[in-house]
């Protein structure tokens, strides 16, 4: 039989194809024409098309990174090679409440803004200039965003120490709905923060409406993932459901962990929880493959139990890759005022269970979102090494899940979560982000020492149809684009 040849630019010949779909993987070529996939099927001919020989390789979507603090970096280095180095072909910006957008600082860059980018590096008036911004960057990856509760409180409150009054929730919500009319994927919110942490049920609840009634989605770095987490994840469930007639927002939980000593062993009941939740409510978690955290250096999080990790400081440059115990002990000083000398900085904080967190990323609704902190001088190693984690050492090594399993959190479940359309799968139609794999080599190198390491076994990412990564680098063009919500 003579099968008809397609038009095509090109042809990934004779790899295992795993969708994204969570089904198990196939034998078969992928076509791309221009930005797009047009054909999935065993031999494709199709003649003047450039052939990439991926016999033995993983054919996979290109994989989406849902929890990222790459707003401002993807404009002022838009190679974004610590993703696009671990096959991420989509970064969704934005998260835990901290968004740049709008925002503009006099002098240092408040916290926790700072785990953005310089001050020079907040320039935009408005989410469309971000956006356009974005666009003339042309980044590596493709960039979706969210809008930062925590960014809007401080754009439209007079106090940041108590709820937002009427009028103030009014500007919020103006600047908000201009933001989703230009394409914002939702809103955010981490009441973790101090920006935040005064915001009060309604205050959130009539932005989730918002979110709601625009068709986003609704992402919560809760207040609390220690001993209160429970009130807390409740307080998620509350918002997001008391949206109003346009029915609950979509929530993602971030990062979801149980944390702290005392707080250890505790996913099963987190995840009962949530799994209850689900039955009234759209639901889903992300998480990063690692025990430890990673944000700004906080006093109150040095309970002497947590090992704590200096990742930078800038009135102590010198202290980057030290224990907080040890800088403690040499200024014969207690942990917490140790840390409030380091302040401005970040630290990585060893305050989660194997157990739990294995639990988390098991669990059927959970996607991967790497939380990598780009501006880091010595990062967690999870802005390097979160995805190929998953499915080397994860997936392949410990049997934790299947790999079809964990391309799916990485791909289709992610696009289908924060409706990221014609992205997540390999199937006729879909945009052409490719992600070619071998999944034996596939593994993490990124670690706390030398975390600035790309990882082994990426062999090909294709963005838009373009070669954006092969044999170990970047390649000359970039093509990635910002991404609109799709309604
Ligand atoms: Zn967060």
């Amino acid at each position: 039989m003579v099968k008809d040849s397609i038009t095509a630019d090109i042809v990934l010949r004779g790899g295992l194809v795993i969708d994204g779909g969570g089904g198990e993987g196939f034998a078969a070529d992928v076509a791309i024409a221009g930005d797009t996939i047009v054909a999935v099927g065993p031999a494709l001919d199709a003649p003047g098309a450039r052939v990439v020989d991926v016999s033995g390789l993983v054919v996979a979507p290109g994989f989406i990174d849902v929890h990222t603090h790459d707003d401002l970096i993807c404009i002022t280095q838009p190679d974004m090679v610590p993703k696009i180095s671990q096959g991420v072909t989509t970064v969704v910006a934005g998260n835990c409440g901290i968004s740049a957008p709008l925002l503009r600082f006099d002098d240092a860059v408040a916290e926790p803004f700072n785990l953005l980018g310089a001050r020079e590096d907040f320039a935009y008036d408005t989410f469309a200039d971000y956006r356009r911004a974005v666009e003339a960057a042309t980044p590596r990856v493709n960039v979706a965003a969210l809008v930062g509760h925590s960014a809007l409180r401080v754009l439209c409150l007079d106090d940041l120490e108590r709820p937002a009054t009427t009028a103030e929730r009014a500007r919020m919500d103006a600047l908000l709905r201009d933001a989703l009319d230009e394409g914002a994927l939702g809103l955010s919110s981490g009441v973790f923060y101090a920006p935040a942490w005064a915001a009060d049920v309604a205050e959130l609840q009539g932005l989730a409406a918002t979110v709601a009634a625009a068709g986003g989605v609704y992402t919560a770095h809760i207040r609390d993932e220690r001993e209160g987490i429970i009130e807390a994840l409740r307080e998620a469930f509350q918002v997001a459901q008391g949206a109003a007639e346009s029915g609950p927002a979509p929530l993602i939980l971030s990062h979801h962990k149980c944390a702290g000593v005392r707080n250890w062993g505790r996913a099963a009941e987190t995840l009962g929880l949530i799994d209850q939740a689900r039955q009234r409510q759209p639901v889903h978690l992300d998480c990063y493959p690692y025990t430890a955290g990673s944000t700004i250096i906080r006093p109150d999080l040095a309970d002497g139990e947590v090992e704590i990790l200096i990742n930078w400081s800038e009135p102590h440059p010198e202290m980057g890759g030290r224990t907080l115990k040890s800088i403690a002990e040499d200024w014969a000083v207690s942990e917490p005022e140790a840390a409030e000398r380091l302040q401005p900085g970040g630290a990585s904080y060893f305050q989660m269970a194997e157990s739990d967190m294995r639990a988390i990323l098991s669990h059927p609704c959970c996607m991967i979102g790497s939380d990598g902190l780009p501006h880091d001088t010595l990062p967690h190693p999870r802005l390097w090494g979160a995805f190929p984690r998953v499915l080397g050492h994860y997936a392949r090594d410990l049997r934790l899940l299947s790999l079809e399993a964990a391309v799916r959190k990485m791909t289709g479940l992610a696009a289908e979560t924060f409706r990221l359309k014609d992205r997540g799968r390999i199937a006729v139609g879909m945009k052409a982000d490719v992600t070619v794999f071998d999944a034996d080599a596939i593994l993490d190198r990124a670690t706390y020492e030398a975390p600035t390491q790309p990882a082994a076994g990426i062999a090909h990412v294709f963005v838009n149809g373009l070669l954006a990564w092969t044999e170990g680098g970047p390649t000359a063009g970039r093509a990635g684009r910002f991404l609109r919500r799709a309604n």
